[in-house]
């Protein structure tokens, strides 16, 4: 998650919390909005270590468990039923103004959380599979982006604005439809291959300063350099990897998750070494 948790520790402590208070995934627990639940909630989180927008999330939480108990009769899965993609968008969206009394509309939802609720839904078999654009998530950005699937005209700089996304999203949809590619298997393709391999090209990856918000200094590791270790880590994710001919930028995670900035740090390279006897 940008500039918060990192997911896989949401994940496990969301499990944990549910393991000890099963009660708070159950819509109907939150009809009576009696006074303390909020802090009582809020409390219990960061005891599983849901500390991030700890105040924020819980509210979040319950008005969303609210309005799914009053109109979707307490089941998300039923979100998803009976229309296509745009019309599902239109459900869970939030465009800006949430109204409690319209089913439409949940706090935290904008696009790349629509996709993620249908992705988890569909995965654990709630609802059928159907063409939706896969999250546009930074994993999902940097192979988009090494391998000029869209390009732009921002040059060096951040490429993060509202139209990349639309256009990474639109993207990712005609290519599963076009391709009769299941999105679940686009979405696992592109975080396997982003966060087990491309992560540990040297190049991708960053020193990070104190924080200071978005300010906070990026700069290339120190750690970057052609050692025996990196090429031979190398030689087992890059060198191995299936689309390495058509790969052709270093696009490191540190500028996203601190700064908010999709950055093409150069060209992917080689270890020097490989090349010696061309
Ligand atoms: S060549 Fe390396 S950086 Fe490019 S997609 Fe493959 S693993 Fe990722």
């Amino acid at each position: 998650m940008r500039g918060g948790i990192k997911s896989d520790a949401a994940i496990k402590a969301l499990t944990t919390f549910y393991e000890k208070y099963p009660h708070y995934f159950d819509p109907e627990f939150f009809l009576d909005d009696e006074k303390g639940l909020l802090e009582q909630f809020s409390k219990r989180l960061r005891e599983v270590g849901l500390k991030y927008n700890a105040t924020i999330v819980p509210k979040f939480w319950m008005k969303n468990f609210q309005k799914m108990y009053t109109f979707w009769d307490g089941n998300p899965a039923l979100l998803l039923q009976g229309v296509e993609y745009s019309e599902i968008k239109e459900r869970i969206l939030n465009s800006g103004k949430i109204n409690p009394l319209h089913p439409h509309g949940f706090f935290g939802f904008r696009e790349k959380m629509v996709s993620m609720l249908i992705y988890f839904l569909v995965e654990g078999g709630f609802a059928d599979s159907f063409h939706f654009p896969v999250p546009i998530d930074f994993h999902a950005l940097r192979i988009i982006t090494a391998h000029e699937i869209l390009t732009t005209d921002s040059g060096c700089g951040n490429l993060l604005t509202q139209e990349y996304l639309a256009a990474a999203r639109e993207i990712s949809l005609e290519f599963c439809r076009e391709t009769r590619t299941n999105p679940l298997d686009l979405c696992n393709a592109l975080w396997l291959m982003s966060r087990g391999w491309c992560r540990l090209h040297p190049g991708n990856s960053s020193e990070v300063g104190i924080y200071h918000g978005r300010k906070t200094h990026v700069g290339v590791s120190k750690k970057s350099s052609w050692t025996e270790k990196n090429t031979a880590t190398y030689e087992k994710t890059c060198g191995m990897c299936p689309i390495k001919e058509t790969c052709k930028f270093l696009i490191p995670s540190g500028p996203y998750y601190r700064q908010g900035r999709i950055e093409i740090r150069g060209e992917r390279k080689e270890p020097p070494q490989m090349n010696l006897f061309i």
